[in-house]
């Protein structure tokens, strides 16, 4: 295999998978290589296994542009979106160019060479690799652990304690009681899940999330399939969805109390009558603030209205021996806790960045257009939009990474990195959301900054013009020729 290449990827995830499907369609001819730390591809939809797991955006908007979603399930099951990303690689034969089990720990670059010189770890004896281009898709956390916060009384309690991310297969919960401590994606895929079999599911929360329910076979969709064909019914169907997030989006900035009272109604539509909608369901922050979770055909209410599920909104004191004491002086019996408590945030895979010799300190580098960092050649990254679909994003920053790498060739640049010379731009958080998850841990991340082209985009309509359309050359971008070839041309 090619050691030197044109462009090396880290993470063979649905981000990786798309990176690579981009490139080879670009540029047939250029060698790339993709460094896979597990020994799988799939990442996110590879790693959790939980009963229930699904996407909680639909498919139409999470599947690549390039290749229509054509299972009739709009909100699908890990497993189905872990095989589309499988087929995707296979069919395109991108798995030949994946090693997996080599996790990168370092990256170098040199101008002089313009060449990143990569440092992976492969069955614990070190690789080397060098390429032009480094493109990261290694996700936004850490892999080895979920956030698992200390709870007190832990060691006595006697039943069986879960994360998510680590969940044991030969767990069976059938007739057991579990409390599921969470309110995010995770848990509210969790409850009703769960309680097909268990004796009983509590959902223990210490404050409401804004939860919509949707169809999870989007009809319309489907028809359209049919009657335009797969191609350009995905493509209408992605542009209906993208422009009914942004309005729904929109709406919860700009008259939250509108989009509050319409989820508050929905939400009474579907629970038993004189339920305590205003505790269990109705959150202290302001829609959109965190993310917005949509349940599937209203799974979750319909679980709570055959009494086979309860929230609790309270706090955990202690674990006990039994179960789960309560700040408000309540308890939860309990034989299997699941701590949905979160991701643990991770940035660049872990990756450490050097530019000539000089370690990268990420807090002070500056994010451009959401997808490079300012005085880091030759570099691109993925992070999904946190209000619409990952995908979308990520086939963006694919796109405008080939029109770079084109823009170059034409010129005859080696080398190309943003540059913010601009004072007066002020810094912004990298994620401009409220969620714990990122809140912990969004200090080690990249900044991005109060204007364009540093502005953090959250509208894919306008990272479309931006990435898609907009000019490769501006100002804030550097581009350069390697000095020995500058010297050679004198
Ligand atoms: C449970 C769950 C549900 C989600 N549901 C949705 C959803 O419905 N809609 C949505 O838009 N988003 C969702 N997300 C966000 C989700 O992570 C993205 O949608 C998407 O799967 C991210 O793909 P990725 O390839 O960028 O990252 P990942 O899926 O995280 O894949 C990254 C890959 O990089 C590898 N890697 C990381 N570091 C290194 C390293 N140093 N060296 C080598 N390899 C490395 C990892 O092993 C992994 O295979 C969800 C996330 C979770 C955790």
């Amino acid at each position: 295999m090619t050691t030197d290449l044109d462009v090396l990827i880290v993470g063979a995830g649905l981000s990786g998978i798309g990176a690579a499907h981009q490139l080879q369609a670009a540029f047939p001819h250029r060698t790339y290589t993709i460094l896979e730390a597990r020994d799988a591809i799939g990442g996110t939809w590879d790693l959790f296994r939980y009963p229930g797991v699904r996407s909680d955006s639909d498919m139409h908007t999470l599947g690549y542009r390039f290749r229509p979603w054509t299972d009739p399930k709009a909100i699908a099951d890990g497993s189905s979106i872990l095989r589309y990303v499988r087929d995707t690689a296979a069919e395109a034969g991108i798995d030949r160019h994946i090693r997996f089990g080599h996790r990168v720990v370092r990256a170098s670059w040199s101008s002089a060479d313009a060449r990143w010189t990569v440092s992976a770890v492969h069955d614990g004896r070190p690789v080397t690799l060098t390429a032009r281009f480094l493109y990261l898709c290694s996700g936004y956390y850490h892999y080895d652990a979920g956030h698992a916060p200390d709870f007190p009384g832990s060691n006595d309690f006697r039943g069986t304690i879960v994360h998510p991310q680590h969940w044991p297969a030969d767990l069976d919960h059938a007739g057991k009681r579990v409390v599921v401590i969470g309110s995010g994606a995770t848990a509210v895929t969790l409850v009703p899940a769960l309680a097909e079999t268990a004796a009983h599911v509590t959902m223990l929360q210490r404050s409401p999330t804004y939860i919509l329910a949707l169809p999870a076979v989007d009809k319309l969709a489907n028809r359209l399939k049919r009657v335009l064909g797969a191609r350009r019914g995905y493509f209408l169907t992605r542009w209906k969805n993208v422009l009914l997030g942004t309005l729904i989006y929109q709406l919860s900035r700009r008259r939250p109390a509108v989009i509050k009272a319409m989820i508050r109604k929905a939400a009474i539509r579907q629970l038993p009558d004189g339920y305590d909608v205003d505790t269990h369901f109705t959150p202290r922050y302001q829609p959109w603030d965190q993310r917005l979770c949509l349940v599937p055909d209203g799974d979750l209410f319909a679980t709570i209205r055959a009494g086979r599920a309860t929230i609790a909104t309270d706090e955990v004191e202690s674990f006990t021996e039994t179960g789960i004491a309560l700040r408000s002086g309540a308890s939860l019996e309990a034989d299997v806790i699941v701590t949905a408590t979160g991701l643990r945030l991770l940035a660049f895979g872990g990756v450490e960045l050097a530019v000539d010799g000089r370690a990268v300190e990420l807090p002070k580098t500056m994010a451009y257009k959401g997808m490079m960092l300012s005085g880091v050649p030759n570099f691109a990254f993925t992070i999904g939009y946190t209000n619409a679909s990952w995908t979308l994003k990520a086939d963006l920053v694919s796109e405008y990474v080939m029109r770079l790498l084109r823009h170059m060739d034409a010129h005859g640049y080696d080398q190309c990195a943003p540059a913010n010379d601009d004072s007066g731009v002020t810094e912004r958080p990298l994620l401009d959301f409220a969620a714990g998850y990122v809140l912990r841990s969004i200090d080690e991340f990249p900044r991005a900054g109060s204007r364009a082209p540093w502005q953090l985009g959250m509208s894919y309509a306008h990272d479309v013009v931006r990435l898609r359309h907009g000019r490769v050359e501006d100002p804030e971008m550097r581009f350069s020729r390697r000095p020995a070839r500058v010297e050679a041309d004198a």
